[in-house]
């Protein structure tokens, strides 16, 4: 890219490196300066987390407050938690000067895009949830396009796989993989499969098979086939070829549309119950309360609670949980997150609107979708801004290009670079790009963690519920986020009724298998 179109574009650097507490804080200052159209950075305060990781004690003051039921995180799990216990004694404690976590929508001029979590399908806990709140998703109704070579290939993996831009070897390769996959008994085999890299069932094919799947695991689950469990890759292969993804439903601001309307839902009653800027720093579980220590605007804060969902990813819960068996802390330190940042490209006229999720093998990202999608067709909408987000997750080895302003700035411009090379109308400047960054947001779906790790990482102590979509799966999902919030909420009705079969609740939960 020439330095003039370099000099055109405003580069914003805005979000985080969520839930990025591994990492190093001081590289990740917030700076809000941006005269003169200079990179905007908005950084979470990973002050607090960096202190955890390295073994600091907070102070513990004396409890100013009571509560039933603390909730730790105010992501989609920790926001549903709340909407499931309307009515009872909660309060919602969040590092963030805003809620939402990895879903969560950010708007330019007015129009939302996501930063983070997609869609959802029809019918699934997010989607229950979003009626119930009053949000309707309409049905994406677009299968997947491939862009390959210059090519535009619609409905990839039917019509499209005779339509592939490779030699005829490598269509019927692909022809092959499809049929031979669609053989494997899934649900017989869960185990065995699990237990293996989905390596061993790409391997035989012809390299462009694998490569397909290198973007379309990352982006999904956060890891290349080599990674993969192989229930998780044969499952999402026989999904596509049975025409799941026509269930898939969103607004513009993707997930982020429903935690936005959660809250906006939640606020009006209970403001004062839903405390962002308070930092959680130590879950102490005693013989008849758990004691909460959260750093408030930093100052610290103890608040006394009966029980505790903890609805933050396992690698910060694992620090702040006092008292964890030695096993169940290794489960939670063993689960493996993708570093994974998300570029919107914003143009102020339609550059391209022709499939809503486009793969891209080869590129800096794996695939980018059209943010209003599913309202293009309302009756009198006009397109103001063609926003795009582009899904650019990262090996872990990777991470530290996201600590640095400039390397993500470098990052994005690769990203449009790449997009204009795409296909020759596709060479057109935009008006804006963005980078949202997070360090830590997806587990990692690799061999094991479904069947056999997350079991042992989730499992409740009697006073604290392990929440977040990383107690479900098999791959990070919001529904998944959404059905154990509903199932600790359950929990912590019995408990606090006095009522028997709170732990046979939470374990059932744990075992049920998503359809
Ligand atoms: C790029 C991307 C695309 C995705 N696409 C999809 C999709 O299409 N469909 C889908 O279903 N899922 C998708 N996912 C996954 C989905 O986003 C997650 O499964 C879901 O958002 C997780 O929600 P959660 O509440 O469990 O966790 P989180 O979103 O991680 O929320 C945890 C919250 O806890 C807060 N927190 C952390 N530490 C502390 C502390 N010490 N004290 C207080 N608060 C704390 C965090 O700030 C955060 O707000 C995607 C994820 C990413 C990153």
């Amino acid at each position: 890219m020439s330095p003039s179109r370099r000099d055109f574009i405003r580069f914003v650097v805005a979000g985080s490196v969520a839930a990025g507490c591994p990492i190093d804080a001081a590289l990740l200052a917030a700076s809000d300066a941006k005269p003169g159209g200079a990179p905007l950075v908005h950084g979470e305060r990973f002050a607090v987390c960096h202190q955890i990781r390295d073994g600091h004690r907070f102070e513990s003051p004396e409890a100013t407050r009571t509560a039933g039921i603390v909730i730790v995180g105010g992501g989609v799990a920790g926001l549903s938690a709340a909407y499931f216990l309307r009515g009872k004694d909660w309060l919602l404690l969040e590092k963030e000067d805003h809620f939402g976590g990895n879903a969560y929508q950010e708007e330019f001029d007015g129009q939302p895009y996501g930063t983070g979590s997609a869609y959802a399908e029809r019918g699934d806990y997010g989607d229950q949830l979003a009626s119930a709140i009053g949000l309707h998703l309409p049905f994406v109704n677009s299968p997947d396009p491939t862009i390959v070579n210059k090519t535009f290939v619609p409905d990839s993996w039917k019509t499209g796989l005779d339509q592939l831009p490779y030699p005829n070897g490598v269509r019927e390769s692909f022809k092959k993989f499809r049929d031979d996959m669609r053989k494997i008994n899934v649900r017989g085999k869960m185990a065995e499969l699990d237990s293996q890299p989905f390596t061993n069932f790409t391997g035989a094919y012809a390299p462009e098979v694998q490569q397909w799947w290198d973007g379309f695991g990352p982006s999904n689950w956060g890891a290349t086939a080599e990674d993969t469990s192989a229930l998780v890759g044969v499952a999402n292969v026989q999904y596509l070829l049975s025409g799941g993804d026509s269930k898939r439903v969103i607004l513009p601001g993707g997930l982020g549309s429903l935690t936005h309307k959660l809250v906006k839902v939640l606020q009006p009653k209970y403001k004062d119950r839903m405390l962002d800027n308070a930092a959680v720093v130590a879950v102490v579980q005693e013989k008849d309360s758990v004691r909460v220590t959260y750093l408030h605007a930093g100052k610290p804060m103890t608040v006394t609670a009966k029980l505790v969902l903890m609805c933050t990813p396992k690698h910060i819960t694992s620090r702040i949980v006092m008292g964890l068996p030695y096993e169940q802390k290794a489960a939670m330190r063993r689960i493996r997150y993708a570093p994974y940042p998300v570029v919107n490209i914003i143009f102020d006229k339609p550059v391209y609107n022709r499939g809503y999720d486009n793969w891209c093998p080869g590129n800096t990202f794996t695939d980018f979708i059209v943010a209003d999608w599913t309202v293009q067709k309302n009756p009198g909408y006009k397109q103001k801004h063609n926003i795009l987000s582009f899904y650019t997750p990262l090996r872990e080895n990777q991470r530290a290009t996201l600590l640095e302003e400039q390397d993500c700035k470098s990052l994005a411009a690769r990203v449009l670079v790449d997009f204009q090379k795409l296909m020759p109308e596709l060479n057109v400047d935009p008006v804006e790009v963005r980078i949202y960054r997070r360090g830590h947001p997806m587990f990692m779906a690799v061999p094991g963690q479904y069947t056999k790790n997350r079991l042992i990482a989730a499992h409740p102590m009697d006073r604290i519920f392990f929440g977040n979509s990383d107690s479900g799966g098999p791959e990070s999902l919001t529904s998944e986020a959404v059905r154990l919030s509903k199932a600790g909420s359950e929990w912590a009705e019995l408990l606090l009724a006095g009522k028997p079969g709170a732990r046979d609740l939470a374990e059932k939960a744990l075992l049920a298998i998503p359809e």
